[in-house]
């Protein structure tokens, strides 16, 4: 299938540039198989074992690298996995540096297990803060989401990993936040991108998964041999229903942003919000920069309210949006960063990030607007 279709399209049509597809089937069938048998003596049919390869996983991957402008995309169980086995690039005495506000499972991975092996980190505010300044000579790479979680600050994509390979490290962007459909950071010469697939390439909150996308064949390389090795792989059904959530990647996008921008507004004029933060704002500080580098702004946004108080009872009166964890579906959550996806980040690093006790985190859904208002006025006002 051509590789110029425009990403709607090709969120849908490459399922079929499938060549193990028969009967004129539409959907990629799912091969739940484990082993694969061998014409011969040192033959194979492509496929040996699950692990290493399986035809649904492999349609799966192939149509994340071309929505990432990759050459190589490789399916993990789940976002973490990605992450870890990314982390297998890296040896002890190893340094990177990490944005202070990332995922705080990516945080805890960093802290615990990977410190415990002997990689030493340096945790910045990439969007205000001067990295060169931190670069050792032992820096291999700098990690970065933009926009960050849950205070969607911006980080130039384009400059960090200019700097990332003036000083022979190589840059890694999870890009969770903004899809493929919204930014593609291996366009602006980062090295490695990182998907929770869980979020919005599945979409509907039923599936966990998890990409890296390269295009250096040294990298993927490695890469691939940590995988078949350590064994995080995505399973053939799991595969499946990414590649059905990825059709309407583009329409859910589209959606959600739509609302987010509505709701971003409205949230600005309520008594108890004292700060919203959304990069389709205007006024917010990277509201340029994001424009420059991405095609949209995504529908993730955070505010604070004026009180624990308040938190407790929004979060108990909501009854459309869901208070729960996670991001990207079509239902409307609400996070408690504090408590959960950030419930195990040291205090100085809150801290130094500026994540409250009275920060709520949103993932805008694509259900309707009006709907969405009057259930949070009447838990803000009730
Ligand atoms: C959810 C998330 C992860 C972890 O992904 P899982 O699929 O939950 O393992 C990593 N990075 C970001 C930005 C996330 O939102």
């Amino acid at each position: 299938m051509s590789k110029s279709l425009a990403i709607e399209s090709r969120c849908i049509h490459l399922e079929r540039d499938n060549k193990e597809a028969r009967f004129g089937a539409i959907s990629v069938p799912i091969y739940q198989t484990a082993t694969f048998a061998h014409p011969g003596l040192g033959q194979s049919t492509g496929y040996d074992y699950t692990r290493v390869q399986n035809p649904t996983r492999e349609q799966l991957e192939k149509i994340v690298a071309s929505l990432e402008h990759g050459t190589d995309a490789i399916a993990f169980s789940c976002g973490m996995a990605a992450i870890s086995n990314t982390m297998e690039l890296f040896n002890s005495g190893d340094h990177l540096i990490v944005d202070v506000d990332i995922y705080g499972g990516t945080t805890r991975l960093f802290r615990t297990i990977s410190e415990k092996n002997g990689i030493e980190f340096s945790y910045i505010d990439f969007s205000k803060e001067d990295v060169t300044k931190y670069i050792k000579s032992n820096t291999k790479a700098l990690f970065i989401e933009t926009p960050t979680n849950p205070l969607m600050n911006i980080t130039d994509i384009e400059k960090t990993a200019k700097i990332a390979h003036e000083n022979n490290a190589i840059l890694i962007v999870d890009n969770t936040f903004m899809s493929p459909y919204l930014q593609n950071p291996l366009d602006l010469g980062a090295d490695i991108v990182i998907h929770s697939g869980t979020k919005y390439l599945s979409g509907h909150n039923d599936t966990l998964s998890g990409f890296t996308i390269v295009r250096d064949e040294a990298i993927s390389e490695k890469l691939r041999f940590a995988y078949k090795t350590v064994g995080a792989n995505l399973s053939p059904f799991d595969s499946w229903l990414v590649i059905r959530g990825i059709q309407t990647l583009a329409v859910r996008l589209d959606r959600a942003q739509e609302n987010a921008l509505k709701l971003a507004n409205w949230l600005k004029n309520q008594k108890i919000v004292k700060r919203v933060i959304y990069p389709g704002l205007q006024e917010h500080p990277g509201y340029e920069l994001n424009k420059k580098q991405a095609r949209g702004a995504g529908a993730m946004l955070a505010f604070d309210v004026d009180s624990v108080e308040s938190v407790r009872r929004i979060l108990e009166k909501i009854r459309l949006v869901q208070y729960a964890e996670s991001l990207g579906g079509t239902e409307s959550l609400l996070t408690y960063p504090i408590t959960q996806t950030h419930a195990d980040v040291p205090k100085e690093q809150l801290e130094k990030s500026g994540l409250t006790e009275r920060t709520l985190r949103m993932s805008v859904g694509i259900e309707n607007i009006d709907d969405l208002i009057s259930d949070l006025d009447q838990a803000f006002n009730g």
